[in-house]
């Protein structure tokens, strides 16, 4: 228990008792959505390049299965730990249920530096998690995904080991895979892609112009590149983006299609043309309309929201916002975009993968960009009408209507025995 109760899901835990009480949620029903239902530690013996054996460990958590096979995707990274994983877990539960996803959350895990490691160690490292988590996944289990360091190699090696087992091809056990082995056309670009539309749907309803704003953007993985290059293309400014060596800022804003084509070929933003090179810390604090961090959680905390001048906020990372942050941006009047809503488009297009594969029946991306659109404004539009009627700011609202629907599907079920 100690090691679940680490400051990241005590904060997960007390976002959920705050809409418990806006909800008027039973004592029984939020007593039971506090904890995850199943939690796995494993520890990993993996073969390195040097010929020695380093032992590294690894988390599958499961918080709700309520509604269907659990989903949720995978990280790699030396920060993991259990409560960390506890926390994405619950924050995938609410996101499933607010896009009305049959599915529940959970979140993988492993402690590791994959920039330090080859694409060998991370293969076997990967083949033996899977190995290790084979009883708790599968199509009708529990689907993991990518999430940071891990991309569609990670899940093609995940999909080719569970499939191994079983002695037949088995898609539907893992999302976000190559095209080539089942995945869904349009689901890299998905997340990045959600990120810019409830950017622009929130502009719109703000009466703020629709393009020529000045953007920052935390962040130049899947999600950051793609809300930059969807803001860049509808004419906002992208004044300032960065990655984890740092960022780059010209004034007048980056060409976005050109920065992903010199990252293309130098593997850095750095000494971009036209622009200054700053650090990642500088990046938060520049004035602009609209911040977006897409890169690692809690990079907004107390001592930094102050300093913060913007007026919208939206999160592509996952918790990216801190809870006191989250009351000093609320004070200084910053609309926050939570990520639960923000960033629910990778997850709504892995379930529509996860459906193509049960299906063997695949869509082409024109169709699965309208789907998602469709569901994204009807979400949008929930949780922009909640926020009005109940006068909550959007997290508030978003996670009103998510865990409200989690918590209907438990009284529905009841409890056994
Ligand atoms: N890792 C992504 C997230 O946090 C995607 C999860 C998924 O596609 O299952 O939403």
């Amino acid at each position: 228990m100690k090691e679940l109760l680490t400051p990241t899901f005590l904060m997960a835990q007390k976002q959920l008792e705050d809409v418990a009480k806006l909800i008027n949620l039973e004592e029984d029903i939020l007593e039971r959505l506090k904890f995850p239902r199943k939690s796995l530690l494993v520890s990993m013996p993996v073969r390195m390049d040097n010929g020695h054996v380093k032992t590294f460990m690894g988390y599958r958590v499961q918080h709700d299965l309520a509604m269907g096979p659990s989903k949720g995707g995978i990280r790699y990274s030396p920060e993991v730990d259990l409560g960390e994983v506890a926390a994405l877990a619950m924050w995938m539960t609410w996101k499933c249920a607010l896009m009305n996803l049959p599915f529940g959350g959970a979140k993988g895990g492993i402690c590791c530096n994959p920039e330090e490691m080859s694409e060998g160690e991370l293969e076997r490292l990967t083949r033996r998690y899977t190995t290790e988590i084979l009883p708790m996944i599968g199509p009708e289990r529990d689907i993991p995904a990518p999430d940071m360091y891990t991309n569609e190699k990670t899940m093609a090696w995940i999909m080719d080991t569970y499939s191994n087992y079983y002695g037949y091809a088995i898609p539907g056990v893992v999302t976000g895979k190559p095209i080539g082995l089942g995945g869904s056309l349009g689901r890299i670009e998905a997340t990045g892609r959600g990120v810019a539309f409830s950017t622009m749907y929130i502009l719109e309803k703000m009466g703020m112009p629709s393009s020529g704003l000045d953007v920052v953007v935390q962040g130049f993985g899947n999600v950051g590149s793609v809300a930059a290059k969807r803001l860049f293309e509808q004419g906002h400014n992208i004044i300032a983006i960065s990655d984890v060596h740092g960022g780059i800022y010209n004034k007048n804003g980056i060409n976005i299609d050109k920065l992903i084509n010199y990252y293309k070929e130098t593997g850095t933003i750095k000494d971009f043309e036209a622009s200054d090179n700053i650090i990642n810390e500088e990046l938060l604090e520049l004035g602009c309309d609209i911040l977006i961090p897409c890169a690692i959680g809690n990079v907004i905390t107390r001592d930094n929201a102050p300093k913060l001048n913007c007026k919208i906020i939206s999160e592509g990372a996952n918790g990216p916002v801190t809870p006191e942050a989250d009351d000093i941006l609320k004070d200084k009047g910053i609309i926050i975009i939570p990520s639960i809503l923000a960033n629910s488009g990778g997850v709504t297009v892995s379930y529509f993968e996860w459906v193509q594969d049960i299906q063997r029946l695949f869509w082409s991306e024109d169709e699965v960009i309208n789907k998602l659109n469709i569901l994204l404004t009807k979400t949008l539009d929930e949780v922009y009408g909640l926020s009005q009627d109940r006068h909550v700011d959007l997290r508030t609202a978003a996670m009103m209507i998510g865990v409200g629907r989690v918590a209907e599907a438990k009284r529905l079920r009841g409890l056994y025995p």
